[in-house]
């Protein structure tokens, strides 16, 4: 019997974000041949993510675009899910673990009284049946899980799923589906963004983080100016977080962020067990330490053992001349 696989396609500041298309591809890993892939878009400005999504032919793509779902609120995002889950029918529901998917999978689980597998990272098929792999003790095991029975909710980690690759010349049909402008309990009124036009930490492909090793706020700049030559984005013990030389928005571990980039460069972090919770995941590790005995050397990929106010730079240096 077909079935319904139904995407939900995280966008912000009218992108879709890079999880949209992770999503869509673990969506299309599980779907056989007769399974439907339809893609659900809200928010209050999608015009582009829409016309970006198009171009990899699912079987339908909804929207919902109205001024109420500018931002992020629980009881909007439902409100506005519901009909297009009554219609769907879906079998299957994939959201992003992000903190978005993370408080809206849920909710969407509750409605359908299904059952959820969340955090996934990886997926593969036994007998046509999908097996999800997800973290458990901060990466020190791993959980493999299938649904027995459905309705489901996924959610997928960011950056561990290939994302859907554009199918030439094919288009998605697109259904217009309007928001049920429902009476809400709560309003946001404004949401003040303190790292604007930054890569988002949880999706950047490269992280470079800085400890109390950098000993002060401008101790950050040479970790900035490196990701910002790379592409990257800045991260942050807890360590560095509490002596005040950064935000909190910035920390990596069991407290903060999980991150799970191609690259991770950890700048005067010991690496403590907390710490490795948010980032041993990390394809590649390097490790700038003066210490040689310090713990992160156990889980780098590449240890340098020196002064990181000597090595950033140099490192920056050298990137810059094969980059720019
Ligand atoms: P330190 O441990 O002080 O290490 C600083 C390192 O910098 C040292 O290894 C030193 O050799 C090196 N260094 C100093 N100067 C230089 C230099 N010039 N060049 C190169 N290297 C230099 N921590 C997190 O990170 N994330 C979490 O989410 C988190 N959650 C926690 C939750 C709980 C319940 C608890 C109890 C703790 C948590 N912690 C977390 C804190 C964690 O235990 C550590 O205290 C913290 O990670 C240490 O931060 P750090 O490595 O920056 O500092």
């Amino acid at each position: 019997m077909s079935k319904t696989l139904l995407v939900y396609a995280e966008n912000r500041d009218g992108r879709l974000r890079q999880v949209a298309l992770e999503t869509l591809g673990a969506a299309q890993q599980i779907a056989g041949a007769q399974d439907r892939i339809q893609v659900v878009v809200a928010g209050s400005d999608i015009t582009s993510a829409v016309s970006e999504l198009v171009r990899y032919g699912v079987d339908l793509i909804y929207t919902i675009e109205h001024s109420a779902l500018e931002h992020y609120n629980p009881e909007a995002y439902l409100a506005a899910l519901k009909s297009v889950l009554q219609q769907a029918a879906p079998d299957l529901v994939l959201f992003g673990h992000t903190a978005l998917g993370k408080d809206l999978a849920p909710l969407v689980a509750a409605h359908l009284q299904a059952g959820q597998i969340s955090d996934i990272t990886s997926i593969d098929l036994e007998g046509g049946h999908p097996v999800f792999t997800r973290p458990l003790y901060a990466g020190k095991a791993f959980e493999k899980r299938v649904f027995e029975a459905g309705p489901a909710v996924i959610t997928i980690r960011p950056n561990n799923i290939a994302a859907a690759s554009a199918a030439e010349g094919s288009a998605s049909p697109i259904e217009d589906v309007a928001y049920p402008s429902p009476s809400l309990r709560t309003i946001v009124k404004e949401v003040v963004q303190k790292t604007t036009g930054k890569i988002d930490l949880s999706e950047a492909k490269i992280v470079i983080s800085g400890g109390r090793g950098v000993k002060s706020a401008d101790g950050f700049k040479p970790l900035e100016e490196l990701a910002d030559l790379l592409g990257g984005a800045v991260g942050a013990s807890r360590g560095a977080c509490d002596a005040g030389y950064c935000d909190y928005s910035l920390q990596i571990g069991q407290t903060g962020k999980v991150v799970t980039p191609e690259i991770y460069i950890a700048c005067g972090i010991s690496g403590a067990i907390q710490h490795l919770a948010g980032m041993s995941q990390s394809r590649v590790i390097i490790a700038i330490n003066k210490d040689p005995e310090a713990p992160i050397f156990k889980v780098a990929d590449y240890g340098i053992v020196g002064d990181l106010f000597d090595v950033v730079p140099l490192l920056t240096a050298e990137f810059r001349k094969v980059l720019v």
